[in-house]
């Protein structure tokens, strides 16, 4: 059946006709003419044709956490007298308060066999819940406003009476935002209008009609000038002429059902399109809402399934799914039902979709490890891709971490959104920094919540940087975000345009099938190399500093906690002896302290860019997991006899010290133990010195528990005592009486400079006025010296200062640091007016010197704000570590953003990153629009510097924004964005960073050592030889893992999965992008057998040898003898390997 033309040749009156038939609410406007204008009897208007009211009461203000009580309980008397009578146009608030609503219906008798749907618009989201509690589907207003009652209506009876339930969410998608979408902080005071609650009859056929037209529209003006483009026109004129003249409603659809049968060549493009609804696991909400926005969207899916047959819906996010299976039981049954269909499918695999930048290594391990491990018990199945749509940036670790964790395919999207340069593929092998390739996708859509809109799927062809090397590329539709998912206008559109001339073909399937398709094209597909760095939101390194310091420490945390549950595992396979048995082998808690630690991982939480009340939430997660962490430890201390230090016992005849080092190497280094009171006659002590920080703050604000007290991070006096420690586990603690290099403090003559030494390095500062460091490093036993700071370049940077910079983003106020704030640089000193601030010497030596300096502002900027910074510089015996605590009152300022800066005397054009289990080059200069855009870039415990012979690094504590170029290095410390929290870091921070300037290599230096060691924890303890029977070293043992070489570090020490009880499992990687032969990897603990395994510990594919065993007894000083067992083994570059010991 053929179209007519439209008799007049005017295209653009044409095109109007068509806009102005298809308006909704009645209004239309043209594109060139913005008057809007009624237009009576639309289409839109006629997709209903009946309505009947509803009876519909509310219990106001019922917690969100009652409904399903309140549901359950329907049948008592006062269930029904609770809900008040409520009509249109009330309000509802404030925000984020819920409210349950009981609508009564019954059906018009003579709606028999019609199509009923009820409708609801609360200007919110909502959920409609039915009598037995269980969630039927989400409202959203625009989107979602209509549930299906029934297709074909069937009364039983004339009177009979539909009871529903809608929880009423005093919220939008995008949180409380009021009209429209903005970031600012969520207006706490919205009230939401009940505009529309009704039933009606849907008219299938308009409905049909009206979205043959919406496509024929888009292919209109999207194909302006291609012929289709014109059928189309046509087709659509010629459709409204026939519903217009005598409402030949069948005759219109089958000229529409015509245009859509004419099909695609066979080489046409395909899109594998997969239903999908991003929903940020907290955002501009809370987590708890986000339990409610995966019910609200995946229900509805469910309905749509039910719809439609061929669609399936993708779903990533693990954490989602055990929230639904615990809140929502029932629906949970539904979607594993689904699952098993292979309809609702699971992706990604990871527990949440996380940043890419700011987890470590591990942590990335175990997103994946806890995801999958749930999907094999839940659904029998694990996901093939890594699914990561939306994150700040990629690590170069990415591709080898999915392979270790037995996965090959990638799928992203933001890269997109770079500001300087497009990225050149969307279909890639991406080669990570070990050499590991993975095939990977980018949506070449550039979206991942399409609307079935023909400029989309054009787009989705047109933009695709790899089309001819490969004809298949993935759209991914629906509501995103804040949740949604799929809609049945999205779905019918998609429909239409399956399989039309001209156009794209479009295939429903899942990411398997797409993937598949994908890897028949590998062999033309290009290569990238290394991290895929994203030029936007770099200021998500730096904000929430809060979340950051608890992030870093948890990761450390828990990685020393299964290393004692180990010990204690080897200890009752070692020991027999009563009393030695752990209380509990339950490790169910470790793994709930993992799985907070991953969802505060989330992909604007660790960021840093969500809402005020998404950080305090997730303190608690923090807050809590750090409380069982210090009660694990306390009882598992106290089970070997140990006790709290006390200081008395380091000057008792027989003292008994030990010390528990979580690292696997030894070391002899001074500690700095918290004390609370200045140990009586301690000068007389050689051993010893007693260090005062002066006005140090009190960190109660900072950070809620005692525990754990880092080392210069909470109390202000610490017994600093020179010490060697054993590897991975516990050894006395015997002070050594002299340093080799005690520090020493000397002044000039007319008091003006100072100088502190350790015969490693020299520091020399001016003790009045503006502070000047000049750093020196031993460099030969003739006592030459390197001067390590200098302005060589002429960058105006001073050494050690603090400077400051407008941080005004130009969207994204806490995702993003623009180029231009780099032009706004002011010195810290003229910042705070004249007043360069104080200088004071607290401490001389021989174990550690501390030079403190103070700058208190003495004019306040334009806004009253003032800012006052003091550091403590401290020097170490022994130690070429410079270390810095900075302390930082913050509470006042506004998009500003404070750095730290060392100008070194050091040429070169790449400088070194830390990254998850590596480090990555990036270069120092700005020559290429690549290199210009990375203005500031991502690191993790360590950067370096470095010249063929010597260098420097600097190594920090819980920072991860940094810039390297030319020489000098800029760590940034704290900004203040104002959206989405005002109150982002608005408090006093104290800040840790040390400087190691070395010769030779970083590698050489010990560089990565040095960063594990500034940010571990010694547990130090005292105890009685009475409380501990039998054999003392077996009790507390040490030694427990160690490799032959430094590059190799042993990451993790756990109890193995789902192996035999006696498993243990390691992991270690190469950490220097070396190639070490023959590791000796040397276990204290009894290895009856070794296998290599992947990250998900099970044995690797193909590869079930047994590794062979050595066997070793050593007799110590006690005369106790120790078997020690060991495997050899090669690793490449950045390689991360893991291992099952059977004991
Ligand atoms: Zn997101």
């Amino acid at each position: 059946m053929a179209s007519t033309a439209s008799i007049h040749k005017n295209k653009k009156s044409t095109l109007a006709r068509i806009k102005r038939f298809l308006a909704k609410d009645d209004h239309f406007s043209t594109s060139s003419n913005q008057i809007l204008m009624k237009c009576h009897n639309s289409l839109h208007s006629k997709i209903y044709s009946a309505t009947g009211s509803v009876h519909c009461s509310v219990l106001r203000n019922c917690s969100k956490d009652q409904v399903q009580a309140i549901i359950a309980n329907r049948k008592s008397s006062s269930h029904a007298s609770s809900f008040i009578p409520v009509g249109v146009n009330e309000e509802f608030g404030p925000t984020w308060s819920t409210h349950l609503f009981m609508i009564k219906i019954v059906i018009p008798s003579d709606w028999k066999e019609k199509e009923v749907h009820l409708r609801w618009n609360s200007s919110s989201e909502a959920m409609l819940i039915n009598q037995d509690g269980n969630v039927l589907q989400g409202f959203i207003p625009k989107h979602r406003e209509n549930f299906v009652i029934s297709k074909c209506w069937e009364p039983q009876n004339n009177s009979e009476e539909l009871v529903y339930y809608v929880e009423m969410a005093c919220n939008g998608l995008f949180g409380a935002l009021g009209e429209g979408f903005s970031i600012d902080p969520p207006n706490p005071h919205l009230n939401y209008k009940l505009k529309h609650v009704d039933v009606a009859v849907f008219e299938p056929l308009i409905f049909k009609l009206y979205t043959d037209l919406e496509v024929l529209l888009g292919i209109a003006e999207e194909m302006a000038d291609d012929i289709r483009g014109y059928q189309a026109l046509y087709t659509a004129n010629e459709m409204i002429n026939r519903i217009t003249i005598n409402n030949d409603t069948t005759g219109a659809s089958d000229i529409a059902s015509f245009f859509f049968s004419e099909k695609n060549g066979a080489k046409a493009h395909t899109l594998i399109a997969m239903g999908h609804c991003h929903i940020d696991t907290a955002w501009l909400w809370t987590y708890n809402e986000t339990k409610r926005k995966c019910a609200r969207s995946w229900s509805s899916q469910i309905r749509l399934m039910e719809k439609y047959p061929d669609i399936v819906f993708t779903c990533s996010q693990i954490q989602q799914f055990a929230w639904m299976k615990k809140d929502y039981p029932g629906l949970f049954q539904q979607i594993k039902y689904y699952v098993q269909k292979g309809r609702f499918i699971p992706v990604g695999g990871t527990w949440v979709e996380m940043d890419g930048l700011i987890p470590d290594g591990e942590s990335f391990i175990r997103q994946f490890f806890y995801g999958q491990k749930f999907l094999e018990k839940e659904f029998g199945m694990k996901a093939k891709e890594f699914w990561l749509p939306d994150t700040f940036g990629y690590s170069g670790q990415i591709p080898q971490i999915m392979k270790h964790m037995g996965i090959q395919r990638f799928l992203t999207q933001k890269i997109s959104w770079n500001r300087v340069n497009k990225f050149p593929h969307h279909s890639f092998l991406w080669e990570g920094i070990d050499g590991s390739t993975v095939i990977a996708h980018f949506p070449p859509g550039d979206s991942y919540e399409m609307n079935g809109l023909v400029k989309e799927v054009l787009k989705s062809v047109n933009n695709s940087e790899d089309k001819g090397r490969t004809n298949v590329g993935a759209y991914l539709y629906g509501l995103g975000d804040g949740g949604g998912g799929p809609t049945a206008p999205i779905i019918e559109r998609l429909q239409r345009l399956q399989d039309v001339d001209g156009l794209p073909k479009i295939i429903f399937n899942g990411p398997d099938y797409f993937f598949n398709r994908l890897e028949s094209d590998s062999h033309k597909l290009c290569k990238w190399v290394g991290e895929l760095y994203l030029e936007m939101h770099n200021g998500t390194y730096t904000s929430q500093a809060r979340l950051k310091w608890y992030n870093r420490k948890l990761e450390m945390l828990l990685k020393v906690v299964e290393l004692r549950t180990t010990l204690d595992k080897i200890d009752t396979l070692l020991l027999n002896e009563s009393g030695t048995t752990p209380e509990s082998t339950d490790t169910q808690w470790i793994e709930d302290c993992w799985k907070g630690l991953l969802l505060n991982q989330f992909h604007d939480v660790i960021p840093g860019s969500c809402i005020e009340q998404v950080v305090h939430d997730a303190l608690e997660i923090y807050h809590k997991a750090f409380s069982q962490i210090e009660e694990f430890i306390f009882k598992d201390s106290r089970r070997r006899g140990l006790r709290k230090i006390d200081i008395r016992d380091f000057f008792k005849p027989d003292s008994n010290l030990v010390v528990f080092n979580p690292l696997p190497w030894s070391r002899k280094a001074v500690l700095c133990i918290p004390v609370t009171e200045k140990p009586f006659n301690i000068e007389a002590d050689s051993r010893f010195q007693f260090v005062q920080l002066n006005d140090f703050p009190s960190l109660s604000s900072h950070v809620s528990t005692n525990f754990p007290m880092w080392e210069f991070g909470n109390p202000s006096q610490y017994l600093a005592c020179l010490s060697e420690i054993q590897p991975s586990g516990y050894s006395r603690l015997n002070p050594i009486a002299t340093a080799n290099n005690p520090v020493t403090f000397s002044k000039s003559n007319d008091d003006l400079t100072g100088s502190l030494s350790n015969g490693i390095l020299r520091l020399e500062m001016t003790l009045k006025g503006s502070p000047q460091q000049k750093l020196f490093l031993k460099t030969s036993q003739q006592d030459e010296e390197w001067e390590v700071f200098k302005d060589f370049k002429g960058t105006n940077t001073e050494a050690g200062h603090f400077y400051i910079y407008d941080d005004s983003p130009a969207c994204w106020d806490a995702w993003d640091c623009d180029d231009y704030h780099l032009e706004t640089r002011q010195d810290i000193i003229s910042y705070n007016g004249s007043n360069s601030g104080s200088i004071e010497v607290i401490a001389e030596g021989p174990l550690v010197g501390v030079v403190k300096w103070t700058t208190v502002s003495n004019t306040s900027d334009n806004s009253g704000n003032r800012l006052n910074i003091t550091n403590y510089i401290v020097m170490k015996a022994e130690s070429a570590l410079l270390e810095y605590i900075t302390v930082v009152d913050w509470e006042h300022q506004c998009h500003k953003f404070l750095k730290v800066e060392f100008p070194v005397n050091v040429h070169a054009r790449e400088a070194t990153y830390e990254v998850q289990y590596g480090h990555v080059k990036r270069s120092t200069h700005s020559n290429t629009s690549w290199d210009m855009a990375q203005f500031e870039v991502s690191g993790h415990k360590w950067v370096d510097i470095s010249q063929p012979d010597r260098g420097v690094s600097i190594i920090n504590d819980s920072k991860y924004g940094f810039q390297i170029k030319e020489n000098v290095i800029k760590l940034s410390l704290l900004r203040s964005p104002k959206a989405p929290d005002e109150n982002c870091d608005m408090h006093q921070h104290v800040i840790r960073y040390g400087l190691l300037p070395h010769i030779g290599s970083f590698q050489s230096a010990s560089t990565i050592r040095n960063a594990y060691e500034f940010n571990s924890n010694f547990d130090i303890y005292s105890y009685e030889m009475a409380n501990v029977s039998g054999d003392i070293k077996r009790h507390l043992p040490c030694n427990v893992i160690a490799t032959s070489h430094e590059a190799v570090i042993p990451e993790v020490v756990k109890l193995a999965n789902d192996a035999p009880d006696n498993t243990v499992c390691i992991r270690l990687y190469e950490s220097f992008g070396s190639s070490p032969s023959n590791v000796v990897i040397k276990l204290r603990f009894p290895a009856r057998k070794v296998v290599e395994c992947d990250g998900m510990e099970n044995l690797l594919a193909g590869n079930s040898a047994l590794i062979p065993i050595s066997e070793q007894e050593l007799i110590d000083e006690h005369g106790v003898a120790t078997r020690y067992f060991s495997f050899q083994t090669d690793f490449s570059p950045f390689q991360i390997r893991s291992f099952l010991i059977f004991m």
